[in-house]
């Protein structure tokens, strides 16, 4: 199993509830549509910056209009081309995802100077 594919399926990886849950953001807003939450299911599923990913990979794995991540599941476990085609659409819609909270942090870290050393972890 890929990096990417288990970011999805454990939910541990660049969405901005996990984030916030381990202290990496403020809010769980999801940086590509505005949207209040932003988790794997927004971005599997309502997320419309990916929806081209989206389009693609229910066509290859001939998901119904409201899949489930189960279904995803069920599809990626019993066909590797199912399994490929799912990597590839975490693969890349996590890529980007992960460049942009690289994007966010630098500009975080770059427009407020630490005055004294306030680290606390
Ligand atoms: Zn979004």
């Amino acid at each position: 199993m890929s990096f990417h594919l288990t970011q999805i399926l454990t939910g541990h990886g660049y969405f901005a509830k996990f984030l916030c849950r381990i202290g990496k953001r403020i809010n769980t807003t999801c940086d590509f549509c505005g949207e209040d939450l932003d988790d794997v299911y927004h971005t599997l599923k309502d997320c419309p910056a990916w929806d081209p990913q989206r389009i693609r990979l229910k066509k290859e794995l001939g998901l119904s209009r409201d899949f489930t991540l189960n279904d995803v599941v069920e599809s990626i476990v019993n066909s590797l081309e199912c399994r490929r085609a799912f990597s590839k659409f975490a693969e890349e819609v996590l890529r980007e995802k992960e460049e942009e909270e690289r994007h966010r942090e630098r500009a975080t870290t770059t427009s407020s100077p630490s005055i004294g050393n306030d680290e606390t972890d």
